[in-house]
């Protein structure tokens, strides 16, 4: 018997990593799954020779047919546009690319982040990080359980955050080795995870995810990245269920971006959405300025005016903080909300 639930258990923990496997990595492939002539697409596939093309099916599945509009498909298509290079855009927004020690970002005082994994289950167009060179920040054991050891010697940290690239494309065993040894830190009170894996493809929420994740002896956060009310899948809810009943804290931060979702009611939707599935809106991020994303770029006072009309139309806990990030500052800068300075 024991030897049965042990096959079924490694049968699931594949599934997730086989579906990754499966996804469109063509845009032609998926402009014909969607239904869409692409005759005149040519000019534009060249853009992913900039950033590779990657959608899982799961994703593709909740785009509407026939429709080149569609929110979910404007994030993860590659455009010819992401060529045109705009004045104050450049490879690398935050300056991240060269740290001192690889793996690690300790910019923020009481919170670090850990770079576990390079790359993503989808590339985001409009992703501050297309540049970021992942491959040389795939961390050897020494680096890891010397970015441990950092942690350790800085009790002002009380937060890890996982990121990435994608922290949950790293295996299940991997993750709770690694929460195992933050949770031994006496300073460590948090565990975070930035994730958009769980949107794209509820499956890797699975029974071994959950069971480690379920156990760690800190107060754990799950900050999901969800752009429009379209991407809340019923498998995503539902599995978002588990992980509320776990005592997990859910957060949400969204990108603001051009003709996704930079209006009251598609935003008024999404924080609305959000908040039936148990998710808190977090922060609405303006657009970091990475090269090859200018056509994404919403105007401050766009931004401003959509956050005007969410705070009449919502309750104040439903209101994501609208932040933009500014290098060398302690923590995400709030953006002035005020249509009219008083003064
Ligand atoms: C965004 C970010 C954090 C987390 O900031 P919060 O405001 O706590 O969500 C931590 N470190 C770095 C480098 C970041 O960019
Ligand atoms: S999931 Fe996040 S890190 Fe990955 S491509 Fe999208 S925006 Fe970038």
């Amino acid at each position: 018997m024991a030897q049965i639930i042990q096959k079924k258990h490694i049968t699931v923990e594949q599934n997730w990593q086989k579906e990754l496997a499966t996804g469109f990595t063509d845009p032609f492939s998926l402009l014909r799954y969607l239904n869409l002539d692409t005759t005149d697409f040519g000019s534009h596939a060249e853009a992913r020779r900039l950033f590779p093309m990657r959608v899982p099916r799961f994703f593709a599945s909740l785009m509407q047919k026939g429709n080149w509009q569609d929110p979910l498909l404007q994030q993860v298509l590659p455009v010819k546009q992401e060529f045109l290079s705009a004045p104050g855009f450049s490879a690398d927004p935050l300056e991240e690319h060269a740290t001192a020690t690889p793996g690690l970002l300790h910019k923020y005082r009481s919170r670090v982040l850990l770079i576990v994994r390079g790359g993503c289950a989808v590339n985001c167009r409009y992703c501050f990080r297309r540049h970021f060179p992942y491959a040389d920040n795939s961390l050897s054991k020494q680096e890891l359980a010397r970015n441990i050891d950092y942690i350790a010697a800085h009790p002002v940290i009380d937060e890890v955050i996982l990121s990435g690239g994608d922290p949950l494309m790293a295996k299940d065993t991997h993750l709770a080795e690694l929460a195992n040894a933050l949770s031994a830190i006496p300073h460590i009170k948090r565990l975070r995870i930035h994730s958009r894996l769980p949107v794209v493809m509820p499956s890797r929420l699975d029974t071994d995810f959950m069971r480690w994740f379920s156990a760690v002896p800190l107060q754990r956060v799950l900050v999901l990245h969800v752009n429009h009310a379209n991407e809340i899948s019923e498998q995503l809810v539902q599995r978002l269920r588990s992980l509320r009943e776990a005592g997990v804290t859910l957060l949400n931060q969204a990108v603001l971006l051009k003709g996704i979702n930079d209006d009251a009611d598609t935003q008024q939707q999404l924080n609305e959405t959000l908040f039936n599935a148990g998710v808190m809106p977090y922060y609405l991020h303006t657009l970091d300025k990475v090269q090859g994303s200018a056509h994404f770029d919403v105007p401050l006072q766009t931004a401003r005016e959509i956050m005007a009309e969410l705070i009449k139309r919502l309750p104040g806990f439903m209101v994501p903080k609208l932040v933009t990030e500014i290098g060398g500052q302690p923590g995400k800068t709030p953006i002035d909300l005020r249509l009219h300075p008083l003064e």
